[in-house]
């Protein structure tokens, strides 16, 4: 089966998706007859303000929250950004402190190191071997200065969920706001910021077959938090710029599609994302599975392989057409180890040698059939020339 050449095989949607047809075929009159500004008075007004409301409604709906809490803004980063320093700026007299862990993503840790030099404290909390954070931690970590408590709803390289219903049901008995990056969670895990407790929620179009540089804040109604941009008032006052149009109305066209059967969509993935798991385990020699066993996203399979750099690995895997990722995609060009995989106590060496495969709506089991015939021929080759690969029958047994 060798047609790959020509269809390259795609394995890293949690870096980005493509977009659906519908989704493009939703935007498209929005680029052209419908391109008004929906500020404006006018008629042309009319069809963008409509297009821009209803994408409010199939976001809130996606949720469980009320149109009035979803605010758009350019993307997963600036949703993260503007949560965390919003909270942190509109509480300050009340306290100063921010709870979040190691594993999140750089837009949540960057912005609570910058916070940091700005007089904030954040506790990074740990996580387990499986990159799971104790609720018993996040709660024994509030101070009577805590403003926020920020913890991801699931991990974008290792793919474990967090327990974030136990999270906020903590957040809310000690009075604190808690906010969640759902960028990853999103068409994955069933969403209701009633019953989780969700004060603040970030998402991102591309993370779910629609347009980059869209995004959402959802932000819980009373909820104090501080404008991050300032000019007009789109947004109701919140957010100023003019709309993004065509890239909201992707947006909730992309949501409605990725929620409408998380169930199937996960039982989909999660039998090819099994069988990558399985036999990359059983057919190559000192691998490992980095993330929870079970509860982890059921497109993610994210492998250690001794003796090997990741991106050798890629290398290797983009030469036969397979397109993967080595930890994320910011620190694969840094070549710094994941600080994901090290916050789960792997070796620096261990975290050099990680595979990510993200499975998304368009990989067929023959796809996962070539990464199988590909992978273990690619693994073998690097470790025959590989200075670091023991002797055959001096290896060191896995650390536990
Ligand atoms: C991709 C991602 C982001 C950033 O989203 P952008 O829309 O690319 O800015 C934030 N958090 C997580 C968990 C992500 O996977």
């Amino acid at each position: 089966m060798n047609d790959q050449a020509e269809r390259p095989v795609y394995m890293d949607h949690a870096a980005t998706t493509f977009i659906k047809p519908e989704v493009i075929a939703a935007m498209a009159p929005y680029f052209s007859q419908y391109f008004g500004n929906p500020s404006s008075l006018y008629r042309f007004a009319g069809e963008p303000r409509k297009g821009v409301d209803a994408a409010r409604e199939q976001v809130a709906a996606a949720l469980g929250a009320t149109p009035a809490e979803v605010f758009f803004c350019a993307g997963g980063s600036e949703a993260d950004n503007w949560a965390i320093k919003g909270v942190a700026l509109a509480n300050h007299k009340r306290g100063d402190h921010i709870v979040t862990t190691a594993i999140e993503h750089h837009a949540v840790l960057h912005t609570c190191e910058w916070l940091e030099k700005h007089g904030f404290s954040v506790t990074y909390l740990p996580v387990d071997t499986f990159g799971r954070v104790d609720p018993g931690d996040v709660e024994e970590a509030i101070t009577g200065r805590t403003v926020l408590i920020s913890v991801m709803t699931a991990n974008n390289e290792i793919g474990t969920i967090q327990p974030v219903a136990r999270i906020g049901r903590i957040a809310h008995d000690h009075d604190v706001l808690f906010h969640t990056d759902a960028v990853q969670a999103i068409g994955a895990v069933p969403i209701d910021v009633e019953s989780m407790n969700i004060d603040l929620l970030s998402l991102s179009g591309h993370k779910f077959y629609g347009p980059k540089g869209t995004g959402a804040l959802y932000v819980r109604r009373g909820t104090r938090l501080e404008n991050l941009v300032h000019g007009g008032g789109q947004e109701r006052g919140r957010r100023a710029g003019t709309e993004n149009v065509p890239g909201i109305v992707g947006m909730g066209k992309a949501i409605e599609l990725a929620t409408a059967d998380i169930e199937g969509h996960n039982r989909r993935l999660a039998a090819m994302r099994d069988r990558l798991i399985r036999e990359v385990l059983s057919t190559i020699p000192d691998s490992r599975l980095n993330g929870h066993p079970t509860e982890r996203l059921a497109n993610n399979a994210n492998f250690s392989f001794r003796y090997v750099e990741g991106e050798s690995i890629l290398l290797m895997l983009d030469a036969r057409g397979i397109c993967a990722s080595t930890g994320s995609a910011c620190s694969s060009a840094s070549l710094e180890p994941s600080h994901v995989l090290l916050a789960t106590g792997l070796a620096h060496e261990e975290a050099h040698g990680s595979l990510r495969l993200t499975l998304g709506d368009a990989n067929t089991e023959d796809d996962v059939g070539y990464v199988l015939e590909v992978l273990p021929e690619v693994i073998g080759r690097l470790r025959q020339i590989s200075p670091l690969t023991p002797p055959a029958g001096k290896r060191v047994p896995e650390a536990e």
